[in-house]
């Protein structure tokens, strides 16, 4: 593994990356580690931060909970350069960038189920089914059925992550055709990022190791919109909770408004934060003017 100090020279003059959270639950801990990756190697290395709303999930967003994202962040002192339109504002977009694909042929209606692609791909209990293209050439009527699949080739995709190094996905073997849009029309996090992270000319994505098994489709995904610089991303290493479990943000004990209200400062908040991702060896209130020396030391 790279230290990320020692990466100075991977960004180019002017880079922006983004902080990009979901509105469906309340900031905690590991969001905190995360913004903690994005503004301090951004601060560190001369990058501006977008923060960017993703509540393309339709069903789980709430108001509440956007609102609670700007507010931790400023109590947190998290100032982003840019905010970017949230994604309900994006549709235009996504729509053009189907439509582009479907003209080209490489997307096709698909009328499965969730429960007929996990028995058909025998990966019911993995959270990551593949679908094995039942639709493809099934000539479907695209208006009855409004969700969409983009064809993936079998081809590799390989990156350099900034942390991790070289990297190999094969998308078609992971998860098959990606779903753009569902049942209910609402655009996927696939395609929504990928669209977003090209309007918004995203150079460098920050995000943690959750996502690593995303980015060799959305690299693809990438190039198949257009995209002809593709960005360069770092994944960050995940919190973990006393039991060794994934930090969820049901995990109330962590939540940033909880840990205000009961009386810590937010210096504190971010010295925790710090402490859990490692990049401090012991417990102590630290500040957002100290953060860049965390990466750039
Ligand atoms: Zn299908």
């Amino acid at each position: 593994m790279r230290a990320v100090k020692q990466l100075s020279a991977a960004f180019p003059q002017g880079w922006r990356t983004r902080f990009a959270p979901a509105p469906t639950g309340w900031l905690h801990l590991g969001h905190a580690v995360s913004a903690l990756y994005v503004w301090g190697i951004a601060r560190a290395f001369g990058g501006r931060v977008l923060l960017r709303v993703e509540d393309h999930d339709r069903g789980r967003a709430r108001p509440e909970y956007e609102r609670g994202i700007f507010d931790d962040l400023a109590w947190l002192g998290f100032e982003p350069d840019e905010v970017a339109p949230p994604q309900r504002e994006r549709g235009a977009a996504y729509a053009a960038a189907l439509a582009a694909l479907e003209a080209a042929g490489l997307a096709y209606p698909c009328a499965c189920t969730r429960r007929e692609i996990g028995a058909l791909s025998g990966d019911f209990f993995n959270e990551e089914s593949r679908y094995p293209g039942t639709c493809r050439g099934r000539a479907l009527d695209g208006a009855a059925h409004v969700a969409r699949r983009v064809l993936m080739s079998d081809e590799m995709e390989s990156f350099d992550d900034l942390r991790l190094g070289a990297q190999w996905q094969v998308p078609s073997s992971q998860c098959g055709d990606v779903l753009v849009r569902d049942r209910r029309g609402q655009w996927t996090y696939q395609f929504a990022v990928t669209v977003d992270d090209r309007d918004q000319a995203i150079d460098v994505v920050i995000r943690g190791e959750d996502l690593l098994s995303s980015t060799g489709r959305q690299l693809r995904l990438a190039q198949m919109i257009g995209r002809t610089e593709p960005p360069r991303y770092l994944h960050h290493p995940l919190i973990r909770s006393a039991d060794g479990s994934k930090l969820s943000k049901s995990a109330g004990d962590t939540g940033i408004r909880e840990l205000h209200a009961a009386g810590r400062t937010s210096g504190e908040v971010l010295g925790m934060a710090a402490l859990a991702a490692g990049l401090v060896d012991t417990p102590r209130a630290t500040t957002i003017a100290e953060l860049p020396a965390l990466f750039a030391r």
